[in-house]
Formats: C-alpha cells, sequence, structure tokens
C-alpha cells in the first residue's frame, strides 16, 4: 500500500504505485488538455507530483515538450541565476565488501589493485586540490567495515577541514558513503559534513537484488531508508540519485520523486540536490550489457522534468558526461558541476592521472582553469560558494529562503566573491581577465542595494589580499 509517510520503504517507495504511475503517463503521453494543466502547475513555481512529473516526462507532443523545455530554463535562471557551484570528488579508499555488478570496487574483483589514502596522502590529495582552486570535495569510499570503517571517515574529515596551504582552504565536505546507522550519521554531522549523499541505484526492488547480490548494500529497505535515518541523525541536507542505466528510466523518475515526496512529508524538507550519474565503462564493467541505457536526448529531458517537479533542489552533473551534454544540461536544471576530477584512489596527487584504482571513465579531462573559463563563456558565474551551511542555511531554513527569493541576495554576493578569490588565487592571465570584466557586470544584478555595496566592499578587500567573506 502505498504511503508517503511510512518509514518503510516498500510503501513510500510504492511497486504498485509507480506501475499505476506509468500506466497513467501511457495514457495520458498526448493529453493535450492535461499536459497544459501540469504546464499550468509547473509555472506556479511550487512543484509537481510524481504522478504530474511522469505525464511530462512521457509526453510525445513535440510543441508541448518545447513548451517544457523552455519552461525548465526559464525556471533555472529564476531560482538559480547563472550561478554553477564547482567541486570535486575525493576518492579516499575502494576496498569494498559489497558485489555492485556495475562497480569496479566490487569485493569479487580481484585485479584491481586495492588502496586506502592514508592521512597524509589525503593531506597531499587535498593540497593538490586546493592548488587548483576547490572549495568543495565530495568524499567517496567504498563500505568496507574493517578497512573503512566510520572513525577513519571522520578523522579523514578532520584532516581536511584542517589543512590551510597558502590561500587554499576546503570549506565544504559532502559525503558519500554507504548507508549507516543513525549514530553514524549524527558522528558525521557533528564533523560538520555538508551534504550526505547516497545514490539509490535503482528503485526496483527486484532489479536493486540482481544488481547488488552480495554485502550489506544487497538490503534494499537498508539503503533506501537511509535517508530517514540521515534525517533523524540531524543531517538535514541529503542527495539523492538514481545511476541511469540499471532500470527503466522512467521507473526511476516515479521512484525518484516519490522519495523526494517521502522526505518533505515526513521530515518538512525535500532533497537539497540530486545527482544524475549514468553508467559509464570501468574496469570489468561495459555499460553495453545494460539495457536500460538513456540517449542524451532523453537525459536532458529528464533534467528538464526534474526542475519542473522540484524547482528548490540543486542537481548535479558529474564528468561522466561529455563537455557538450553538460552545456546543454546546465540550461536546462544543473546548478552544481564537478570539475578537474579523478576518480581514482589517489588521483590528484599523481602526475598523470591513474587509471589503474579508477571507479569509472571520465567524459570530461578538462583542468579546473578551463572549466571555469569555458563557464563564462558560456555567460555563467562560476561560483566556489560554501556559505549557506557554514551560516546555518541548512534544510527547511534553506529551503524557506529559496521559496522567498531571498536566497538571491546571498548566493550572488556569495559567487562573486568566491570567483574573485579564484581569480586572484588561482586563474590563468585570460581567465582572469574574462572574470574581472564578468563580475563587474554581474555585481549590478544583485536585488538589494545593501547586500550590492557590502559585496562591493569585500571584492575589494579580497583583491588586496583577504579571504574567506561570506553574507
Ligand atoms: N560506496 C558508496 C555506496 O555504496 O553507496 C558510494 C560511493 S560510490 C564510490 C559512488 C557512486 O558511483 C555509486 O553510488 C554509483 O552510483 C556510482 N558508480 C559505480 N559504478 C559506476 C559506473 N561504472 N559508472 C558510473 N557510475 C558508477
Amino acid at each position: 500500500m502505498y504511503d508517503a509517510k511510512s518509514s518503510k520503504a516498500g510503501e513510500f517507495i510504492c511497486h504498485d504505485e509507480i506501475l499505476d504511475t506509468l500506466r497513467y503517463a501511457d495514457e495520458n503521453r498526448a493529453n493535450a488538455r492535461l499536459i497544459d494543466s501540469i504546464l499550468a502547475k509547473a509555472r506556479e513555481r511550487h512543484g509537481l507530483t510524481h504522478r504530474e512529473a511522469s505525464v511530462l516526462l512521457a509526453c510525445n507532443l513535440p510543441e508541448k515538450n518545447q513548451e517544457l523545455f523552455a519552461l525548465a530554463r526559464q525556471m533555472k535562471l529564476d531560482f538559480y541565476g547563472k550561478r554553477i557551484v564547482l567541486f570535486a570528488p575525493l576518492y579516499l579508499s575502494n576496498y569494498c565488501v559489497n558485489g555492485c555488478v556495475y562497480c569496479p570496487y566490487h569485493q569479487q574483483n580481484r585485479h584491481i589493485p586495492r588502496k586506502k589514502l592514508t592521512q597524509e596522502e589525503i593531506a597531499r590529495e587535498v593540497i593538490a586540490l586546493q592548488d587548483m582552486g576547490h572549495k568543495r570535495l565530495a568524499l567517496e569510499a567504498g563500505e568496507h567495515p574493517s578497512q573503512n570503517p566510520i572513525e577513519y571517515i571522520l578523522e579523514s574529515i578532520g584532516t581536511i577541514y584542517g589543512i590551510q596551504h597558502k590561500n587554499g582552504a576546503i570549506r565544504r565536505v559532502n559525503v558519500n558513503i554507504a548507508a549507516t546507522t543513525v549514530e553514524h550519521y549524527r558522528m558525521l554531522r557533528d564533523a560538520g559534513i555538508g551534504t550526505y549523499i547516497l545514490f539509490q541505484e535503482t528503485y526496483h526492488q527486484e532489479s536493486y537484488a540482481l544488481l547488488h547480490p552480495t554485502g550489506p548494500k544487497h538490503d534494499y529497505a537498508w539503503h533506501t531508508e537511509a535517508m530517514d535515518r540521515a534525517m533523524l541523525g540531524g543531517i538535514d541536507d541529503v542527495g539523492l540519485g538514481v545511476l541511469f542505466g540499471l532500470e527503466r528510466y522512467r521507473y526511476e523518475f516515479a521512484g525518484l520523486l516519490m522519495h523526494a515526496e517521502h522526505l518533505e512529508a515526513v521530515f518538512g524538507v525535500g532533497p537539497h540536490t540530486i545527482s544524475v550519474p549514468r553508467i559509464k565503462a570501468a574496469d570489468g564493467v561495459d555499460p553495453s550489457n545494460f539495457s536500460n541505457g538513456i540517449s542524451d536526448d532523453t537525459f536532458l529531458k529528464l533534467i528538464a522534468c526534474i526542475r519542473l517537479a522540484v524547482p528548490y533542489t540543486g542537481m548535479i552533473i558529474s564528468t561522466r558526461e561529455s563537455q557538450s551534454v553538460r552545456e546543454k544540461s546546465l540550461e536546462l536544471g544543473i546548478s552544481q558541476l564537478s570539475g578537474a576530477s579523478r576518480t581514482s584512489v589517489g588521483g590528484y596527487a599523481a602526475a598523470e592521472r591513474p587509471t589503474d584504482t579508477q571507479q569509472f571513465d571520465v567524459s570530461d579531462n578538462r583542468t579546473l582553469d578551463e572549466v571555469v573559463r569555458w563557464l563564462m563563456e558560456l555567460g555563467y558565474i562560476p561560483s566556489f560558494c560554501t556559505a549557506c551551511y557554514r551560516e546555518g542555511r541548512t534544510g527547511d531554513r534553506f529551503m524557506q529562503l529559496c521559496k522567498t527569493g531571498q536566497i538571491q541576495n546571498c548566493c550572488q554576493p556569495n559567487a562573486l566573491m568566491t570567483l574573485q578569490e579564484f581569480l586572484m588565487d588561482y586563474a590563468a592571465a585570460p581567465t582572469r581577465e574574462l572574470g574581472e570584466a564578468l563580475i563587474l557586470s554581474e555585481l549590478e544584478q544583485i536585488p538589494n542595494s545593501k547586500m550590492r555595496e557590502l559585496a562591493s566592499r569585500h571584492l575589494e578587500q579580497i583583491r588586496a589580499g583577504e579571504r574567506d567573506f561570506r553574507v
């Protein structure tokens, strides 16, 4: 029985409700009147239900799809402006006791070298990341109770936050580790993490069991109820995601939105972010063996539909995607981008990109400076902002600011100030020149005059050598 408020995975992600939703979406995919009414509701900017959004995803009327894309573009601009937040993943360890068939770190893979960073090696990685200009990381680790216990993760977070090198500093550490207990989530919260991210991989329970044949991750309910435990542990920014390619994308889309509705219904706040990874080639993993791969066009429509369904949830795209797909995805809804990623354990301190312990192939191999310049050439403002959670603007407090539009007075100054820091400390000359001009024109876009003046003053202070201002 479907119940968004239930604490049981099988009830808040209800298989029958998803099947009914897909049937309803199929029946109405060309129902112009219904689609118009759903688009009208989306225009009110309060989001859509999984049923409504599923009709839009299924819609096969070209002119309605055009409207849908135009609305996604407009909403992206209205809520996120031109800002794109940048981050990098940091792989701590590829020891893993799970058997995920799509992941090269699975326990049965005997020929991939296993590696776990020492605290000294983590410090070297962090310095390499700081030297690029990164301020935000996403920690990644396999699940291994004895090699990667929670104490190791906590110690690593402490090491990362503790490294001050030149003007560098990692100011926000997001964490992507396996589902764990409320107690462990509380420890992560106390360690000052930003978002807790956990990809569902697939919401389809039977496929989930086949794709995760062994290890603790095999337990669908334990994995699916993880965000509830994270929130009970006091983490109020959580990040959802599906690994597209494993199951039928429309099933996953409905499940993903039901998960968001569940968090909203129970905790009063939906997910902080949604990630949209697609399966990639990796050691022993051939994406063509997975029959549910989606085309770029379908992928972009998915992003647009998520944008309409959950307007206040940030959306993340990684270097799994090529430059051209990333470019198209930005205008439709993506608000966070990884840059210069290395998906191997210890990859950043190495002179050349290592591939031996790599989790998946990277499609976008550009440097951070190249990504920053490219974003500015496209008219975006690259942002290294980490202000919200450091100012206590998390969970429902963050969402409230988004809903009233007040967030624009914080995000725009913070984006410009952190970009100014990047230009001063890390950028190549052409990037800096482009950025200085951009900051001047974008300063005018801060709606509140007091905030504009404050930002202008802080920008001067940054040019004079001071760092780490936030509003
Ligand atoms: N070990 C943690 C867990 O069990 O949830 C998560 C960390 S894992 C390093 C990060 C994510 O990478 C996984 O959740 C999965 O979705 C994704 N991933 C694994 N193999 C992949 C592949 N071949 N291509 C693309 N993404 C992959």
